[in-house]
C-alpha cells in the first residue's frame, strides 16, 4: 500500500528494536496480545506522574482530574464504537469478564431450567465455559452451531437451533484460533427475527475492523484492550441499556451503591451498578489513547494493510509443499494457522523462535475447535499494521529451515 508509511509506524512500538536470540524481533502473536506504541504508554506514565487519584470520591484537584479523565474515556470509547449512551460502556478487565458478568447478570435474571443458549463451534474458552457454569445452575441447555470443513458456521443449522426456549445466541465475531469472520449482522438479525438478544465476543475484531454497535444492533459486546494496543486489565463491556438495567449487580462493594444501611442497599445507576470497588484507572486512559493512536492512522487504512498482509502471508505458505491450512473460510482476518505435514506444532514454534519469529502454539484456548478437526492444535501467525511483508518472507525461510530439521 503506497501510502501506508510501515517504516514509520514501527518506530512508534519501542518492543519492535528488540533482539530475541540474536535476530530482529519478528512478532506474529498478536491474536494473543498486541504491543504498545508509546504515544500509550506515555498517557499512562502521564497518569501516574501528575494525576494518580482515586475517582469519584474526592474533593480535591487530584482526584477531580483523575475522575474527568477516567469519564472522558469512557465518552471517547463510546464514540469510537458508537453506543448511544456512556452509560452503556462498562469497564471491565477484558473480554473474558464480560462475558462471565452477562452470563452470571444476564443469566440469573432471564435463565430458567430448560432454557437455552446458542453458542457456536469456533469459540474462544472464553465464550463457552461460563455458560457452562450458568448452565450447571439453571439446568438449562447449551446448544453448538457446527461449522463446515473451511471453519465457517452454517447458517442453516443455526436457524434450526433457535427456539421459544433461546434466551441468548452469543458468538465470536472474528475467531482467534482460525481467523474466520462470523457475518454476525446476519446473526444477531435472525436472533432478533426470533426475539432473542446476541452477544458479541470481539476480542479479535476491535483491532482489525470499524465496530459500530448501533448499526449491529447488538446487545452485548466484548472486547478486551490489550488486544488493541492498550494495556492489560481493561477492557469493555458495551451492553444495550434497556437490558443492563434488567440485570442484578455482578459484584457487591464500593462505587456500585447508592447507600447501605444493614436493613437494605440501594444499588448505583448505570455503568457503575457493574464497577464495584476502586477501578482500574489507567486501563480506560491507556484505551483511549490506543484509539486515538489508530484513528491518527485512519482504521480503514490499517483494515486494508492488515488485508494485503494476510493475503501475501496465505499465498506466500501455499508454496511449502506440506503445508496443511486449518481455517480456510471466505471471510477471514489477520489469522493464519497451519501445520506442516505431521510435524508438532511445537516444535515448528520453538525452531522459529530459535530464529526471533514469535507466533503461537496449540489449541489457541479453542480445544472445542481442534477436536473437530482433530488435531492437537496449530501453528498460528496472527498480523498487525506493524508488521512487513519481508517479515513474512522471514517467516517462510524460518518454516522451511524447521521442516528440513524435523521431517
Ligand atoms: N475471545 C477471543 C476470540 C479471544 O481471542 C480471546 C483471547 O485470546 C478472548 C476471548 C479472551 O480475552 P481476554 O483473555 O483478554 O479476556
Amino acid at each position: 500500500m503506497p501510502d501506508f508509511d510501515v517504516k514509520k509506524i514501527r518506530e512508534d512500538f519501542p518492543i519492535l528494536k528488540r533482539f530475541i536470540n540474536g535476530k530482529p524481533l519478528i512478532y506474529f502473536d498478536n491474536a494473543a496480545t498486541t504491543q504498545k506504541p508509546q504515544y500509550v504508554l506515555d498517557s499512562v506514565d502521564n497518569y501516574y506522574k501528575n494525576l494518580n487519584s482515586n475517582v469519584h470520591r474526592g474533593v480535591h484537584t487530584l482526584s477531580e482530574e483523575a475522575t474527568n479523565e477516567y469519564e472522558s474515556a469512557r465518552e471517547s470509547i463510546r464514540k469510537y464504537i458508537n453506543a448511544g449512551k456512556s452509560s452503556e460502556i462498562i469497564f471491565v478487565r477484558g473480554t473474558t469478564e464480560a462475558i462471565n458478568l452477562v452470563a452470571s447478570s444476564f443469566g440469573s435474571e432471564f435463565f430458567n431450567a430448560g432454557d437455552e443458549i446458542i453458542i457456536s463451534a469456533i469459540e474462544h474458552h472464553s465464550n463457552i465455559v461460563p455458560w457452562q457454569m450458568l448452565c450447571e445452575r439453571k439446568n438449562a441447555k447449551l446448544k453448538v452451531i457446527p461449522v463446515d470443513d473451511g471453519g465457517e458456521i452454517l447458517i442453516d443449522e443455526y436457524k434450526k437451533l433457535l427456539t421459544e426456549k433461546t434466551k441468548l445466541v452469543s458468538v465470536v465475531h472474528i475467531s482467534n484460533a482460525l481467523g474466520t469472520q462470523n457475518p454476525v449482522k446476519e446473526i444477531i438479525q435472525i436472533a432478533h427475527n426470533a426475539g432473542v438478544p446476541v452477544m458479541i465476543d470481539g476480542a479479535q475484531s476491535i483491532q482489525h475492523s470499524k465496530i459500530d454497535v448501533r448499526e449491529l444492533d447488538v446487545d452485548f459486546f466484548a472486547f478486551s484492550g490489550h488486544k488493541v494496543y492498550a494495556h492489560t486489565g481493561i477492557g469493555v463491556l458495551y451492553g444495550k441499556e434497556s437490558l443492563l438495567n434488567k440485570m442484578p449487580p455482578y459484584h457487591g462493594g464500593g462505587e456500585m451503591i447508592k447507600s447501605v444501611s444493614f436493613e437494605k442497599t440501594i444499588y448505583n445507576d448505570l455503568p457503575y451498578k457493574f464497577e464495584a470497588g476502586t477501578p482500574n484507572i489507567e486501563g480506560p486512559i491507556s484505551l483511549k489513547s490506543a484509539f486515538e493512536y489508530i484513528e491518527n492512522i485512519g482504521l480503514s487504512k490499517i483494515e486494508q494493510y492488515e488485508d494485503e498482509l494476510l493475503e501475501y502471508a496465505t499465498n506466500r505458505l501455499s508454496e511449502i509443499k506440506n503445508i496443511r491450512f486449518i481455517g480456510t473460510a471466505k471471510e477471514k482476518k489477520s489469522v493464519v494457522s497451519f501445520l506442516c505435514g505431521d510435524i508438532h506444532p511445537y516444535d515448528t514454534g520453538t525452531i522459529l523462535n530459535n530464529l526471533g519469529i514469535a507466533v503461537r502454539t496449540g489449541h489457541h484456548c479453542a480445544e472445542p475447535i481442534m477436536k473437530r478437526f482433530n488435531i492437537p492444535g496449530t501453528v498460528r501467525a496472527s498480523f498487525s499494521f506493524y508488521n512487513t511483508k519481508e517479515e513474512i518472507d522471514l517467516l517462510i525461510e524460518g518454516i522451511i529451515k524447521a521442516n528440513k530439521m524435523l521431517s
